[in-house]
């Protein structure tokens, strides 16, 4: 989904794309910062064809099926605000694979499998109890959209009021991603899906209003305004106009700052998907919230043996307490109750340790792969060095694409990560756990390039190359 935009330097229309972080207007070269993309913002959709050509077909193809002389004697533009929700649906199912044996018998073993797929729902933002469009389907994924402007959407356009609120949607999205993934041999005895990365826009989506007579009998037909088929609903005309809620815009369209660095003016690197952008020149990170930019602050792990021209790979260091009914895991040596490691432990060592999760930050193209890379990584709960970015020292630090409440959500489905498939145990605590944030601080970790590797200099983990998705 594009996002039709008019640069604010020169006025051109320029498309950005719906994950862009980082406008550039391709003709006068300005690069600029969209605004609230973060949070919630109201877009519209324009009607394919003019009311008159889609009217005059409507009473052609009525006229000829009810053999009528209809006229449309009045007609409206309408639009129809629908919540959009995407996001990325993490799903862990645990459960049981049922399989024949050589020998002829029956026989299962415990499974656990990850699935993560992109998600896409939409739903009436208004009261749908007499409308036939519940879902705007697909096609919103190929439209271009437009910022929320009442002189653009054309004539007087009758706008409906939108009465699912934000947190309404939000829960409707949360009921909306529970399916289970249990198939044929797979007996899924437990689960969960986690939506991240999610984002609300509500579209207005245009509809027309045919007002049609026949022998002094009126009537209105609705039609989907993109597809011209005629659509189930009621709408009160009369009580439209006198309430059309257009003049009060429900969530900002977005705006644009400038693309430097709010402490020293440095014009960030351009890397259009980055989420928290690095300064080059002073070392501060920022993250626009409401229209400015905010702070974030990082440390980097920085060991004497770090050779020059390593990677920084930028991870969420959650400290958490992980909660069940039954009771709290809050140190090292509780943790390991959960998640064991093959070998005896000092436990007056780690009695006294807080309990960290390592959330990968930067953007991933094989999921499965970094899951099982952060999964180690948590499970080792290394000491790491955390030292304050010096100014001087020009890193290459990673992009960083995840931010801190979609890491928490991570962090989540990294318990059930950290599950083995056969520990009757865990598997019954991680069930019901919740966790209950203490710190959280963004921290960049040194990793050495090996062929198709990069090697994390403390722990010496790899990950593959390919399993990243780095600008
Ligand atoms: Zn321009
Ligand atoms: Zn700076």
């Amino acid at each position: 989904m594009d996002i039709s935009v008019e640069c604010p330097q020169c006025g051109s229309e320029v498309d950005l794309a719906e994950e862009d972080t980082v406008f550039k207007c391709l003709y006068c070269g300005s690069i600029l910062k969209p605004t609230g993309r973060n949070r919630v913002q109201s877009f519209f959709i324009s009607p394919r064809e003019p009311a008159q050509k889609v009217g005059k077909v409507l009473i052609r193809a009525l006229n000829a099926k009810l053999s009528k002389q209809l006229r449309i004697v009045e007609h409206h533009l309408l639009y129809a605000p629908y919540w959009r929700v995407n996001g990325m649906i993490f799903q862990w199912a645990f459960g049981r694979r049922y399989f024949k044996t050589a020998s002829g018998d029956k026989s299962w073993e415990d499974l656990k499998k990850l699935r993560a797929t992109p998600w896409v729902h939409t739903f009436p933002a208004f009261d749908a109890s007499k409308w036939g469009l519940f879902s705007l389907g697909l096609r919103v994924q190929v439209l271009k959209i437009w910022p929320f402007n009442k002189q653009k959407m054309g004539e007087d356009p009758l706008l409906m009021r939108q009465t699912v609120s934000f947190k309404e949607a939000v829960d409707h999205a949360k009921r909306s991603i529970t399916k289970h993934t249990g198939s044929g041999s797979f007996d899924v005895e437990m689960e969960i899906s986690e939506l991240v990365g999610e984002r609300y826009s509500l579209l207005f989506f245009p509809f027309y209003c045919f007002t049609l007579q026949n022998n002094g009998k009126k009537s209105e037909v609705l039609v989907d305004a993109l597809s011209h088929k005629v659509v189930k609903g009621h709408v009160d005309l009369h009580e439209l106009k006198k309430n059309s809620s257009g003049d009060t815009i429900p969530y900002k369209p977005l705006g644009f700052i400038p693309f430097n660095c709010p402490n020293c003016g440095w014009e960030f690197s351009f890397k259009p998907r980055t989420m928290i952008h690095f300064c080059k020149s002073c070392a501060q990170a920022w993250l626009e919230r409401g229209g400015s930019y905010v702070p974030v602050p990082y440390k980097i792990s920085l060991q004497d043996r770090s050779p020059t021209g390593c990677k920084y790979l930028a991870f969420w260091k959650l400290t958490a307490v992980i909660k069940t009914p039954e009771r709290e895991y809050r140190s090292l040596n509780e943790f390991y109750e959960l998640f064991p490691l093959p070998r005896i432990l000092d436990q007056e060592k780690i009695k006294n340790r807080d309990i960290s999760f390592y959330i990968p930050a930067f953007r991933i193209k094989n999921v499965a792969i970094v899951d099982r890379f952060a999964a180690r990584l948590t499970q080792l709960q290394p000491i790491l060095s955390e030292g304050d970015p010096d100014s001087a020292e020009v890193l290459d630090l990673s992009d960083v694409w995840l931010p801190l409440k979609e890491a928490k959500e991570m962090a989540h489905v990294l318990l059930f990560s950290l599950t083995r498939e056969t520990h009757k145990k865990t598997k019954k605590a991680v069930k019901t756990a919740e966790l209950r944030f203490t710190g959280a601080t963004l921290l960049c970790l040194p990793f050495a390039e090996k062929g198709i590797y990069l090697r994390e200099l403390e722990t010496d983990l790899a990950l593959q190359k390919k399993a990243l998705d780095l600008d």
